[in-house]
Parts: C-alpha cells; structure tokens; sequence
C-alpha cells in the first residue's frame, strides 16, 4: 500500500478565505476579502502599496489574527478550532505546526545572519518539524542544488548578492515540505540585474505544480506563470481573472490605472 502524502494534495483547495476582515486601529486594511486558490495553481496578487496585500499573506498563516471571516488551508480552520457553534484560539504550538506548513518568502530574505546558507535551510525542519538532521541535510542539499547554490552551501548570507540570498530563502521556505508557498514581493529589493535568477527559479516550482501565492509588480512573471490574478484595492479584492482578462481585458478603472503605472 503506498503512503498518502498528507501535506500535498493533488487535488482541491488549499487556501481559502471569506469575508476577512483585518483592522490596525481605525484603519481597516481588510475589508471583506474572499479568496480561494485551487492546489498547484500560482496566484499573483497586484495593488499599489498599502492596498493591503501583505497584510493578506500574514493572515493566511496567522502571523496577523483576523477580525472577522474565516481562513483555511488544505480544509483547516488557521489559529483557530471549531467549540460547538463558537471559535476558540488555537495552542501556540498547533499555531506553529499549521505555519510550517506554509513557506513565507519576504522581500528582504531574512536570513539567520550568523548560520551558513546550509544551516539557514537545515534549521527549521530540524527545530519545527524535530526531523533528523542528517535526513535534513541531504534534502537540503538536494534544494541548494535546485536553486543553483550547491556551491554555496557553507557560505554566510552577508557574502552572497540579494539574488542568491532569496534563492537561499526559497530553499529555505521549501525545505519544510510545505503544501503552500507565499512570497511577499521576493524581487522588490533586488538590483534589475538579479531579478531574473529568482523569478527563474519560482517559474520552475511553478513548473512542478508547487500552489504558490505572490505578490509581486512583475507583470510580464506573472502573465506567463499566474493561473489567476488578483488586483486589490483599498482591503478588497477588486478584480480577479485569468492573465488575459486582467491584463488586457480589465473591468474597472482602477485596474487600468494601476497597470498604467506598472507596466
Ligand atoms: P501592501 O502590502 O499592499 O503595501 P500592507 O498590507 O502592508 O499593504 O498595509 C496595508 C495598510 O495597513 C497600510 O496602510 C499599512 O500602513 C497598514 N499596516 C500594516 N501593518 C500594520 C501594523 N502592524 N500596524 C498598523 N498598521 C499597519
Ligand atoms: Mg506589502
């Protein structure tokens, strides 16, 4: 009998949010959002800076707690379990199990400055997920090659370019096994000349059908890569289609304004 592989289903929704509502004190940066992302399938989401896009990626693994809706990934309620017809706030550490299920790419990397590139991809399956080390190690290694480090795997983050560094911090999101990964503008901090080699590598996990959620300004990335696009404006979700709808064919405004400025 073969083993199921729980944490990646071939099939069905792996993400799925309604009526999300986030508010930081009188601002309210959510205000309604439905969003529902099919497994295997890339989302890219577009909106001009404070439209609410990062705050969106951190509620999907509950780095920021909802005010209202609801948020679930792969059927299961996030930060939170169902008490008879009430919520109740979920145990820290059944929150940090549901997270290591989600890789989190930010645009600034992020990486433990004091471990190797090695020791930044092997530390949280070992300290999270406690996997044996030497079983970390050789999948680890196996991701630096499939990011083109392989080389690099003993280097410190600070003597690597900001392209190699996010291709550390893909590895690292990866080595995790995760059924979803989210990238909050991964290219945003890079020279022009290093964009290519990290779109290059998110391309090829889209290749191989990992369910991605990015935001990012690459249009062009994203009319090749997204199954779907989001543009969103002012906390809700102001449109949503295909590339091609999005891009070519948009229905508000407010899309085509924005897509004036970023194109
Ligand atoms: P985007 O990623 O689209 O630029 P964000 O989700 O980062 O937008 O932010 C949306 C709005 O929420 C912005 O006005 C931002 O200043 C505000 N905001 C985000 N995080 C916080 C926070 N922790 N406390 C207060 N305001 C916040
Ligand atoms: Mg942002």
């Amino acid at each position: 009998m073969s083993t199921p592989t729980l944490n990646r289903p071939a099939s069905g929704t792996v993400v799925r949010l309604e009526g999300v509502h986030k508010r930081f004190g009188a601002l309210e940066v959510l205000r309604g959002v439905d969003l529902s992302v099919a497994a295997g399938t890339v989302t890219v989401v577009l909106g001009a800076s404070g439209s609410g896009k990062s705050t969106l990626l951190r509620t999907i693994n509950h780095l920021e707690k909802v005010d209202a809706g609801v948020v679930e990934v792969n059927g299961e309620l996030i930060g939170y379990k169902r008490a008879g017809n009430h919520l109740r706030e979920l145990h820290e550490r059944e929150v940090l199990r549901q997270r290591s299920n989600i890789g989190f790419v930010f645009q600034h990397f992020n990486l433990f400055p004091h471990l190797t590139v090695l020791e930044n991809v092997v530390e949280a399956p070992v300290s999270a997920q406690r996997r044996k080390r030497s079983e970390v190690e050789a999948e680890a290694r196996a991701l630096l090659e499939r990011v083109g480090l392989a080389d690099k795997s003993g280097e410190y983050p600070r003597r690597l370019s900001g392209g190699q560094q996010q291709r550390v911090a893909i590895a690292r999101a990866l080595a995790l096994k995760p059924s979803l990964v989210l990238f909050d503008e991964p290219t945003s901090a890079l020279d022009p000349e290093l964009v290519g080699e990290v779109l290059d590598v998110i391309r090829d996990l889209a290749a191989s059908g990992t369910t991605m959620v990015v935001v990012t300004h690459e249009i062009g990335f994203a009319r090749e890569v997204a199954d779907r696009v989001l543009f969103m404006h002012e906390g809700v979700v102001l449109e949503e289609g295909t590339p091609t709808e999005v891009f070519d064919h948009p229905r508000h405004e407010r899309t085509r304004s924005f897509l004036a400025k970023v194109l």
